[in-house]
């Protein structure tokens, strides 16, 4: 069950496939009429959604997406280049997060690295702890919902604790949750909602003395915790480094500025990584051997990962983290400069939400949107998203001074809220 709008299953009734096939230029002309309307990432509008690091990135991604674009992912024997590709990548990130021993793969996204690790982790529970019957998953109410939607997929219970004031998984309402049937414990760095590291070290410690699988969903801080700690931001122990991790999923197509399609999902060692795949040969072809959720797997995103990964190096991407925060900086300074604005809690990277005391920060909202912003809204507290990536260093002082303007224009009473629907989409 669901609540989508149809139009989202794309029902266009009384739609056909054309009869005859439209030349190039037309479609080419149609396409760039459809994203008329289209949120522009380019230039900062967005809120999420779209990472997107300069030209020259994006090029470099785009060409070796290209390049691989008819390559199929799964069928590493037939093309040993994205074999060595996925290999690399994996090897990188793994060093990145201090995995010597850690292996893994690369995945479609957030989603499936966090699909396999609840499958991981109820297969491994199966073999190791046979006696539990109704496998659960114990997390805080911050982390993802794709933990949810694996739940839902394979069986088993999800129960959410809740945070502390300062938004971080309060550690013994997460371990008071725990019982004989759990097989998961998450922790996120940083998580979605507030963009605030969880006490990853004793959420760790806690899974660990009872043997239970601990998940870092390092989905968005993957890719840019490794370089912050480089510069010297006080970042907490979070990678494999803390005893206790079982696994850490790292997206590329976020911070790691991949093409669309690229996580990577990462085991402590091979002992749990076994559980991951999924063989089968009772069928008329032979053995059918998966190590991920999808079959065919494109060999663009693939490509992408590695050519942008050797293009950035380890300097570009520090120059890149750099810039992130300091815009990030910059815009939560602004934010908090504007007396009835509050930028919830520490956020430990480069998103946050803020949201007001005082006034309907949904008319802020409105207010912004208006503006041609693509606002992100958030529930609770109500309140405003952001995401910050380097698209935004351009657009810090445009974002301020439209924020300074509607914020003062909705508490003189001039705007009012619309009563737009929060939705993460
Ligand atoms: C984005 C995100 C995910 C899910 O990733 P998708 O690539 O959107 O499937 C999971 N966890 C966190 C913390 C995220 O930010």
């Amino acid at each position: 069950m669901n609540r989508h709008d149809p139009s989202v299953a794309h029902v266009a009734h009384g739609l056909h496939l054309p009869r005859q096939g439209k030349k190039r230029e037309e479609l080419k002309k149609l396409m760039e009429e459809a994203r008329r309307d289209d949120a522009d990432w380019r230039h900062g509008k967005t809120a999420g959604y779209v990472f997107y690091a300069g030209e020259d990135i994006l090029e470099v991604a785009q060409e070796a997406y290209l390049m691989f674009f008819s390559e199929n992912g799964l069928g590493l024997k037939a093309f040993p280049s994205l074999k060595r590709f996925e290999t690399e990548v994996v090897a990188m990130i793994a060093r990145l997060l201090h995995g010597d021993q850690a292996i893994g793969n690369m995945t479609s996204g957030g989603t499936e690295s966090l699909l396999l690790t609840v499958k991981t982790a109820r297969d491994r529970a199966r073999v190791e702890h046979p006696h539990i019957t109704e496998p659960a998953i114990v997390l805080p109410v911050t982390a993802h919902p794709a933990f949810n939607k694996a739940a839902h997929y394979f069986g088993l219970k999800v129960i959410r604790t809740p945070v502390r004031e300062d938004f971080r998984a309060d550690v013994s309402a997460l371990e008071a949750a725990i019982t004989e049937n759990t097989v998961l414990v998450v922790g996120s760095a940083p998580d979605y909602s507030y963009g605030v590291i969880d006490p990853i070290s004793d959420l760790a410690a806690i899974a660990q003395e009872r043997k239970i699988y601990f998940h870092v969903d390092a989905c968005m801080g993957g890719f840019l915790l490794p370089f912050l700690e480089k510069l010297g931001y006080a970042i907490p122990p979070f990678d494999f480094r803390v005893p206790g991790v079982t696994s850490i999923s790292a997206d590329i197509h976020k911070y790691g500025f991949g093409a669309k399609g690229a996580s990577t999902l990462l085991y402590r060692d091979a002992s749990i990584h076994k559980y991951q795949g999924f063989d089968f040969q009772d069928w008329p072809t032979g053995l059918y051997s998966s190590p991920t959720i999808a079959g065919t797997r494109p060999g663009g995103a693939i490509a992408a990962a590695w050519a942008v990964m050797h293009y950035l190096g380890e300097e570009g991407y520090l120059k890149l983290a750099e810039k992130i925060m300091c815009t990030t900086t910059a815009l939560i300074q602004g934010i908090n400069q504007i007396p009835e604005l509050e930028v919830w809690g520490k956020p430990d990277m480069s998103l946050f939400a803020y949201g007001s005391r005082t006034l309907d920060i949904y008319a802020v909202a409105d207010g912004m949107s208006a503006r041609g912003w693509f606002v992100n809204r958030q529930m609770v507290p109500p309140g405003i998203h952001l995401t910050v990536t380097p698209a935004h260093e351009p657009i810090i002082d445009s974002y301020l001074r439209d924020l300074t303007i509607v914020t003062c224009e909705v508490a003189q009473g001039k705007l009012q809220g619309q009563g737009t629907p929060v939705t993460y989409n």
